[in-house]
């Protein structure tokens, strides 16, 4: 399935998508909506009995779609370098300070860094552009796993048991930030620094072996990467970050951006108020959000 948290007549709740993009609201079975998709998320083997659609479909451009987790429980983990001809563009562009020459490009372990859960933004809204604090943004088109079932030091066979579904986040960066500061967090989690959407779909509903990402800068095609690119896969990815930290229903991992981000370009094609970056994965769906 499909879920959408939505915006519709002055009313937040969680509906499910259709093929034909009607939002359909989702229900208690005792009729109450369902304001928060976590609430769907921590109750998944239970969804049949707690749960139903109900009512008529909602003509997608009738509503406000929002991010489908707008305020996530924890921080986004979100991991580098991820993709090798990513991680070459990264070190050969001079930004990246976990690197010092071209041999140290290719991570032997994944990097992982977190965002605020504050920094999520839904479809369509602005990503502020931070004046005065960065001039040298960037966008990273990532495909995001949600984690349903709770876990630690999950072994590499189950890891994907865990995973409820999936969604999009475009990690924004501001690169000055990311080198001048080493760790990543600040260039990283700055407000709006997180679009998300446009739903998210079950891990049944996708097939990552065949799937891809894209990404389109003012309808310039910059990102165009198949799953199964990655260097850590999602079950080592979880497998590793699981190892000493408890993951959580409703936690997030950006799983890395492929090549084509602006640094990778030379000069550097940094992003302008005015830019409209779409992001694309199959079987998901669209998230596209201007810079202002
Ligand atoms: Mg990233």
């Amino acid at each position: 399935m499909r879920f959408a948290t939505v915006e519709y007549k002055g009313k937040t709740f969680v509906g499910s998508v259709d093929k034909s993009d009607g939002v359909t609201p989702l229900m208690t079975r005792e009729g109450v909506p369902v304001s928060d998709l976590m609430e769907v998320i921590r109750n998944q083997s239970r969804f049949d009995s707690l749960y139903a659609l109900s009512g008529e479909p909602i003509a997608l451009p009738a509503l406000k779609l929002k991010a489908p987790l707008p305020v996530p429980v924890r921080n986004i983990m979100c991991v580098g370098k991820n993709y090798r001809e990513h991680a070459k563009e990264f070190t050969a562009s001079g930004f990246d300070s976990s690197a010092s020459s071209a041999a140290d490009a290719i991570p032997t372990a994944p990097i992982i860094f977190t965002k605020m859960p504050q920094s999520v933004i839904g479809p369509d809204e602005p990503i502020l552009y931070p004046t005065g604090v960065s001039d040298q943004l960037d966008y990273e088109a990532e495909l995001a796993v949600v984690i349903g079932k709770a876990g630690r030091g999950i072994p590499l066979a189950s890891t994907m048991e865990h995973v409820w579904g999936y969604t999009i986040v475009n990690d924004v960066t501001a690169r000055d930030l990311q080198a001048k500061h080493k760790q990543w967090f600040l260039g990283k989690s700055m407000d709006t620094f997180a679009p998300m959407g446009p739903w998210c779909v079950t891990a049944d509903e996708v097939d990552l072996p065949s799937a891809g990402i894209r990404c389109w800068v003012n309808g310039e095609l910059r990102q165009d990467a198949k799953f199964t690119d990655l260097i850590f896969d999602i079950p080592t990815l979880i497998s590793t970050i699981s190892a000493g930290i408890s993951l959580m229903p409703g936690d997030i991992i950006a799983t890395g951006t492929p090549a084509g981000v602006g640094i990778g370009f030379n000069p550097p094609r940094f992003l302008a108020k005015g830019d409209m970056i779409s992001m694309e994965v199959d079987g998901i769906g669209r998230l596209t959000n201007p810079v202002r």
